[in-house]
């Protein structure tokens, strides 16, 4: 990879403008920017006589209408990497406009940032779905959101990773629908996965998987260690450590922070280094 290249895709993360990602993979970044969604998310197509859409995104007619007419007739499925909005929004309408079916990975009850969809094909574990020449294999791969999984597609060594990675944004644990645990282990399992390119759902592309991989986990465990190093006798509030770990953070972003330094908590409770009690949280 080159760092030319890199600049390039940045400057491609154009609204509704179609760029190919890879031989048979395409993205179109629809328009809903933001600071949690960065430049705003990314749909993929995998194109053939029978495309996949993966990511429909939220519900923006002039955005679906572009992905429907990129995958051209005979839509196989319409594939969720999980049910956020940003993601699925859009679902059911472009369900109606290309009469394919939504397939997510299967969730009995609603997070709260969540789309309520009729998922009629449930996704399986280790599924590959096909789409034209390409071989999207399906992984889950909870942790972001317990419903989340990965589209793999060997063929181009590039993994649709939806929010388990991203370039331009800080993935949200968020309990108890994220899961600082599971989150970690589907690190490591994206890891074995072995993909060269990461393409997120929010960003351009990632050319250097495995050291992204790498370097996000190293930060997820230097965050929880610190967290731990502050955690002492007396109780505090996971607002009381965010003050004290990121002192000149906005005061718009301190709820986001909390739930995020709540999902270390939780994970460092779940290793007996931490303890929740009536007044807050303390070490173990
Ligand atoms: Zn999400």
């Amino acid at each position: 990879m080159s760092a030319e290249r890199a600049t390039d895709d940045q400057a491609g993360l154009v609204v509704g403008r179609p760029v190919r990602v890879a031989p048979g993979i395409i993205r179109v970044l629809a328009p809903n920017p933001s600071p949690m969604t960065g430049p705003g998310t990314n749909s993929y197509i995998a194109e053939g006589p029978r495309a996949l859409i993966i990511d429909p995104g939220p519900d923006d007619r002039e955005h679906l209408e572009k992905l429907a007419q990129l995958a051209g007739p005979g839509v196989r499925a319409i594939c969720l990497t999980h049910r956020h909005s940003d993601h699925a929004a859009g679902a059911a309408r472009l369900a109606a406009m290309t009469g394919a079916p939504i397939r997510a990975w299967p969730k009995t009850a609603l997070g709260e940032h969540d789309s309520a969809i009729v998922n009629e094909a449930p996704l399986v574990e280790g599924e590959r779905l096909t789409a034209g020449g390409q071989r999207l294999a399906v992984w889950h791969s909870p942790g972001h959101a317990a419903d989340h999984v990965v589209f793999a597609a060997d063929q181009a060594n590039l993994l649709i990773a939806g929010d388990t990675l991203m370039q331009a944004a800080t993935v949200v644990i968020l309990p108890p629908d994220g899961r600082m645990a599971d989150y970690l282990a589907t690190l490591d399992r994206l890891a074995g996965l072995a993909p060269q390119r990461i393409a997120p759902a929010h960003g351009a592309l990632i050319d250097d998987a495995p050291g992204e991989i790498a370097r996000v986990k190293a930060h997820r465990l230097r965050r929880e260690a610190q967290i731990a190093e502050r955690l002492g006798g007396h109780a505090q509030s996971p607002e009381a450590l965010v003050a004290r770990l990121y002192p000149e953070l906005s005061a718009a972003l301190v709820p986001v922070a909390a739930r995020q330094v709540l999902a270390h908590l939780i994970h460092l409770d779940e290793q007996g280094r931490a303890v929740f009690g009536p007044d807050g949280w303390r070490g173990a």
